[in-house]
């Protein structure tokens, strides 16, 4: 190779304008009114995660013995005739639970003042929990007035009028809305009804003074899912829970529950159940068509896999909404405090069964759009005059048709070539772009990848180089193409780096690479014009040279400093010199403290955690990446990040042009060859091949009456309604706050279009839209029960993530537990049925709502225990920013699954249990996964005969824990799980590692960690006693 050492002057790396090249831009004349109901803009400035995507897996087999009817009252819901509740010794009493006091904020604030409802006991009230869709708006009145009593809790909505604490992120952040609800509610035509209306569920009933619940008859001890009978519930007697640090704020002392030594604990199995909730909607819905030709239809939870078909509406595979019934007045939103957000993930990729977007073009003058609000033609357009003109659904300004796309009306009034047109019978389609909606109007270039490698000594010493270098050589092969495209269009390029950058030349026609070094970092270039990018068919000797040589190169470096901002530059210069949009692949491995711009330090604090500086952790070392970030958004070049650590690394900074960009952050701790290569591939593979636009604007239209307010997600803002993405991809999903500005009007309900401007891999220009309408409605039961959960949870999750950076963790916690009893507490006040004070009652659509709110609670991010590394909690939070629905809901609720109870002879997965450890048993094996980690856990008592199967060892003791694949062996068991793991990997946007665990061996604590139901290791409560919590919240609010 021939080396050229420096070349001094950069030939051709003049800066590019920025977006705003477009001449009648996307968009570009609306002008965006503010959003100042709300108080503020939109965030200016959002970084973004890489997302999450567990596409649902295949319908397990209904299992009525393990999930069947469990005693939560399924019946109709009877106002006159309430369900029984269940005795059971209340956990909480009014002045204590078992939770821990985390400062005493709320409880100062929300003293029990009230009377105690029962005689026999003054403090524990907690009586029974009622989860139902009370829905039937007849019975309750909607009207009622507000919550009365104690004002409202703060929570991150900027507008509340009682606003104790400060707003969660910055001056333009909107509220962090609360909580996701299942869509159990809704049911499409032609399908079953519900299994049932209303629930109660037995919490806690007065405290008789005598400790034991009743058991039930019959009810086995507690291993495994044991069905549960109506009645009274068998309560767990549990012992003292110990301390833990880090519960949620808030939480009341637990003077009274420790006094004595033993305590009654609510039955596990009479709290509401994600594994049963999950897997009751797949026997509901599973394997179903699911239509969207009706507004406002909820769809299937993201664990049910269906079929979806497009009549109208957006799949919910491209958008999930909080709730489909929107809220007709402000007000009405203020009082239920549930957030209105859309989680929009445009490029999802859709499974085989399902129709591919259609392309549409209307010709030289590009898609027909309103005057006035400029939204595309789409299904909400309502044709009038004989065809002659059109109304917008969003504007409801009257349009001309063009001539040449007249067309006539049939006695319906629907045009008679709807059937023929995506736009007029899709919710989802894309339009040609034409010149006016490209950069400067010209036609934009295929876009390139930059492979970016640190060959430094630690990356060398690992053997990282030589690895990425031998499997790049295959994964060229494999670059996204159009579709029917013989070859990918993409361009390549190479550098390596340590504290100097390497480039190669690579021109087709060059026997050997040339190498050109830049020694100089502190004005970052490209040295040379030609042959940087180059088509990797045309240049495949000299790439496959030059990828045996760079490992060879740099065996003997001895240099162990690295950059790390100047690696970004160059790629940023390379792919403003070629003029097209790019991604960058960086590898990379150590703190970036070599002298040159965007050097960092190793400033990690663990004392910080719990403080009010506690944010510090979470925010970049400097502006400078921030500042590099926007602009590689102006020049559509996307970041993705591979790091290699075996210390700190700042992920908190050096996370932020990645999460800017639309890239991913992928990170390998003390990544060791034999263990970790594969997962690292796999991933790599899974990055470079994935569905991706580049160059990319969203805007989310609405009709009158609300607006998009807030978005969050890989992305960047320069204004407050146009999203920048320089890449999005297959997994990235990005959330939308939307506020009313007037009043909605019922009828026409609540219509939202997404259209996504993109250039795609071939460099084609195209417009992507997804429109969805939702219902909207003055009654609270209406929107309680058409609420998603998870959606809720992934708005929640990356709202406080976001305001983690600007709000001490405390605060951060406090408005989540605050939001989410006054959701609940507002259903209570306005839709349950009247009863006992002291009952917990639950919508059904989001009875979820308080165990995946506390999982959140008790994440990495916001626990803020000082036993975690800072890095991995930087780590997590940008990730959880890219997350779609999908992603979250694994990611906070783990899948365990019990793998003991496969049926070989099934292409199911065994049903999954719940996240705690009373569901493991010593006979047992169980793998659980959560989208990113995977343990394979095994009980001391494991069948010999599984063992055998899957490791083909004679015991457990002979299993070798350090596997991090199973062996491939010929027998049904070993082919059943590697097809169950398969299976699951398939799901996540991740690989996932696997670990391997035996029962009671000292690694066992990462796996604990997991069992979200239970008590954290490093401090969160259990599910029992948040719930407790909550309920004891509410009651405080009802009062
Ligand atoms: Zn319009």
């Amino acid at each position: 190779m021939s080396q050229q050492g420096y070349v001094a002057t950069p030939p051709y790396s003049q800066a590019k304008p920025g977006m705003g090249g477009y001449s009648t831009g996307f968009g570009s004349t609306t002008s965006q009114p503010h959003y100042a109901h709300y108080g503020g803009a939109g965030q200016p400035y959002s970084a973004a995660q890489t997302g999450l995507l567990k596409p649902p897996h295949g319908h397990p087999p209904p299992a009525p013995n393990q999930f069947g009817q469990t005693n939560l009252q399924n019946g109709v819901y009877n106002p006159g005739n309430q369900m029984p509740s269940y005795a059971a010794p209340s956990p909480c009493s009014g002045q204590a639970s078992p939770l821990q006091s985390h400062g005493s904020n709320s409880q100062a604030n929300y003293r029990n003042t009230a009377p105690p409802l029962f005689t026999q006991q003054v403090t524990s009230q907690l009586d029974a929990m009622q989860i139902g869709d009370h829905g039937s708006s007849q019975a309750h009145p909607q009207n009622t007035p507000s919550l009365s009593g104690p004002p409202l809790r703060p929570s991150f909505q900027g507008s509340q009028p009682q606003q104790h604490l400060p707003p969660l992120s910055s001056p333009t952040s909107h509220g962090l809305p609360v909580a996701p609800a299942a869509p159990a509610a809704a049911v499409p035509p032609g399908m079953p009804p519900p299994p049932r209306v209303g629930m109660h569920v037995g919490l806690a009933g007065p405290n008789q003074g005598n400790i034991g619940y009743q058991q039930v008859q019959g009810q086995p001890p507690m291993t495994g899912y044991s069905p549960q009978q109506g009645g009274m519930y068998g309560g767990q007697q549990r012992g003292l829970q110990p301390n833990y640090p880090g519960a949620y704020p808030g939480a009341p002392a637990t003077g009274a529950q420790l006094a004595g030594p033993q305590q009654k604990k609510l039955d596990p199995d009479s709290i509401p159940s994600p594994t049963q909730v999950i897997e009751e909607d797949k026997i509901r819905r599973a394997g179903q068509l699911f239509v969207t030709n009706t507004k406002g239809q909820v769809p299937p939870l993201v664990t049910t896999n269906c079929v979806v078909q497009d009549q109208g509406n957006a799949s919910p595979r491209f958008i999930r909404c909080t709730t489909y019934s929107f809220p007709s007045t402000a007000d009405m939103a203020k009082q239920s405090q549930i957030p209105l957000a859309a989680v929009i993930k445009p490029f999802a990729t859709l499974p085989p069964n399902e129709a591919p977007l259609c392309v549409v073009s209307h010709g030289e003058s590009g898609p027909i759009r309103c005057n006035r609000c400029k939204a595309y033609m789409c299904p909400l357009m309502q044709f009038i005059e004989g065809g002659r003109r059109y109304q917008c659904g969003f504007c409801n300004c009257v349009n001309e048709v063009p001539p040449f796309y007249f067309q006539h009306l049939d006695h319906m009034g629907r045009r008679l070539d709807h059937y023929d047109r995506p736009e007029l019978s899709l919710g989802s389609y894309e339009f040609m772009a034409t010149l006016d909606y490209c950069k400067n109007s010209k036609p934009p270039n295929p876009p390139a990848f930059i492979f970016m490698i640190d060959v430094s000594y630690c990356n060398i010493k690992i053997g990282c180089v030589k690895l990425i270098c031998e499997e790049l050589k295959t994964l060229l092969d494999n670059l996204p193409r159009e579709d029917q495209a013989e070859a990918s269009a993409i361009r390549v390029g190479f550098v390596t780096y340590n504290k100097v950058l390497h480039f190669y030349n690579l021109k087709s026609s060059l026997a050997q690479p040339q190498m050109l070094v830049v020694s100089d970092v502190g004005e970052m270039f490209v040295p040379l014009l030609d042959g940087f990018l180059v088509n990797v068919q045309e240049s495949r000797p000299v790439i496959n040279n030059l990828l045996d040589q760079i490992p060879e190169m740099f065996a003997d470096t001895s240099e162990s400093e690295t950059v790390f901002a100047p690696v970004i530059q160059a790629g940023l210069e390379a792919v403003k010199a070629a003029e097209c949009s790019g991604k960058l692949f960086i590898f990379h491995s150590s703190l970036p403290t070599a002298e040159a711009p965007g050097k960092l330090k190793n400033r990690d604090d663990r004392k910080l955690v719990n403080t009010e500086k506690e944010k510090i952790l979470f925010q970049p070392q400097s502006h400078f990446y921030e500042t590099l970030a926007k602009e590689c958004v102006a020049n559509s070049c996307c970041v993705d990040v591979f790091l290699f650590p075996n210390q700190y690394v700042d992920v908190a900074t050096m996370g932020i042009v990645p999460m800017s960009t639309g890239g991913s952050l992928y990170k390998y701790n003390n990544f060791q060859i034999q263990t970790d290569a594969e997962h690292f591939l796999n991933n790599l593979r899974k990055d470079v091949q994935k569905p991706i636009g580049f160059d990319a604007i969203m805007r989310v239209r609405t009709n009158t009456g609300f607006r998009a307010t807030d978005f969050l997600g890989s992305m960047y803002m320069n204004n407050t309604t146009d999203v920048e993405v320089a890449a999005i991809d297959c997994d990235k999903a990005i959330t939308v706050e939307f506020k009313h500005d007037d009043k909605l009007n019922e009828e026409n309900g609540a219509l939202i279009q997404c259209a996504l401007l993109y250039t795609n891999v071939a460099g084609h220009r195209r417009l992507r839209i997804h429109n969805l309408a939702l219902n909207c409605s003055s009654q609270h039961a209406d929107l309680y029960k058409s609420c998603e959960t998870d959606a809720l949870i992934n708005f929640f999750a990356k709202s406080a993530y976001r305001a983690i950076l600007n709000q001490p963790l405390k605060t951060v916690r406090e408005i989540l537990v605050n939001q989410t009893a006054h959701i609940l507490a507002c259903y209570r006040k306005n839709c349950a049925s009247p009863s006992s004070a002291g009952q917990l009652i639950l919508p059904e659509a989001m009875k979820l709502l308080p165990v995946y709110m506390n999982c959140l609670l008790k994440s990495y991010v916001l626990l803020g225990s000082p036993d975690l590394p800072t890095d991995e909690r930087a780590f997590q939070r940008l990730l959880v920013t890219f997350m779609d629905v999908v992603g979250t809901q694994s990611f906070f609720y783990p899948r365990l699954l019990p793998i003991h109870k496969m049926d070989v002879n099934s292409e199911e997965l065994p049903a999954a249990v719940r996240c705690s450890e009373e569901r493991l048993a010593d006979g047992g094996i169980f793998l659980l996964e959560n989208g990113i980690n995977m343990f394979l856990w095994l009980g001391l008592n494991s069948q010999p005969e599984l063992i055998q199967g899957i490791f083909n060892v004679p015991s457990f003791a002979h299993i070798n824990t350090d596997l991090t694949s199973l062996p491939e062996l010929d027998n049904p068991y070993s082919k059943k799980i590697r097809s169950i793991i398969a299976n699951v990997r398939n799901q996540s946007p991740y690989s996932m590692k696997l670990i391997i665990l035996k029962q009671k061996d000292k690694s066992e604590g990462i796996f604990r960690q997991f069992l979200v139901e239970d008590k954290g290791l490093h401090g969160g409560a259990s599910y029992v006693d948040f719930l407790c919590h909550v309920h004891k919240e509410i009651r405080q609010l009802l009062t």
